[in-house]
């Protein structure tokens, strides 16, 4: 679904400035969108935003004149292990069937599909302790699929992969996202920057000062992405 947000204003309590002032954006049905900026430019800040964990389960005042945000988005975070709730992989997927009332006799299908479509190859019953990073993340995009959300906001997802398993991630990634938003905060841009739509840059203000297709960055701004 398409997300609007106009004039943001968000300034955290003990903070001097504002973090946002006015920020706008917009992001069409479908589309795919890398994030960029230096580390504490806003963009996590921002991602919580757009999937409306801020302010569901982050207690942050924010003001914005518009907020068309999708508050059913999945998120992927950076770190593979904050973001399930359940002991075993089973158990964490039909835990998110459940939440939807999905019946007992149609999980087991569900979740085969879902492990089949991010090729993550394990038993069912795998502590998810035991995945390495890279099948932690395919199972946190398999959780997304089962949540029926048509947005995916990926926060660093790579930054604890190795570089051998970064290419599957985003493979497995356009595998599954056609129809789907998708919003990428990634600083290891190399494999995913020919696979967006648009490239979004922000700078240490959390202003969004460059909005472009990556071929057109590549041209004219590639001093500022270096
Ligand atoms: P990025 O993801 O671009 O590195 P963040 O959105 O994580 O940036 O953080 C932006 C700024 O906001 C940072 O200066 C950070 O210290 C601050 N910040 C982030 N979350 C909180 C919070 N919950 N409370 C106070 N300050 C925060
Ligand atoms: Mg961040």
């Amino acid at each position: 679904m398409a997300i609007e947000i106009e004039n943001l204003r968000l300034k955290f309590p003990e903070a001097v400035e504002r973090q946002f002032s006015n920020l706008n954006i917009k992001i069409n049905t479908g589309e795919k969108v890398l994030m960029l900026g230096p580390s504490g430019s806003g963009k996590s800040t921002l991602l919580n935003i757009l999937g409306g964990n801020i302010p569901r389960s982050m207690d942050i005042p924010f003001k914005a004149d518009v907020l068309d945000v999708d508050t059913g988005a999945a998120y992927v975070f950076q770190d593979p292990d904050s973001q399930f709730t359940m002991p075993t992989v089973v158990e964490e997927l039909a835990f998110i069937l459940e939440n939807r009332c999905v019946p007992r006799r149609d999980m087991d299908q569900l979740i085969q599909d879902a492990l089949l479509k991010v090729g993550l190859k394990t038993d069912l019953k795998m502590p998810i302790n035991n995945l390495s990073g890279g099948m932690k993340q395919r199972l946190a995009i398999a959780s997304a699929l089962l949540q029926g959300s048509r947005t995916l906001l990926l926060d660093e997802p790579t930054s604890m992969l190795d570089e051998a398993s970064v290419g599957g991630l985003w493979q497995t990634l356009e595998n599954v996202w056609e129809d789907k938003t998708v919003v990428i905060v990634e600083h290891r841009v190399n494999e995913i920057w020919d696979k967006v739509d648009r490239v979004i840059l922000m700078n240490g203000e959390g202003e969004l000062i460059i909005d472009d297709s990556p071929s057109v960055i590549m041209e004219d701004h590639i001093e500022l992405l270096n």
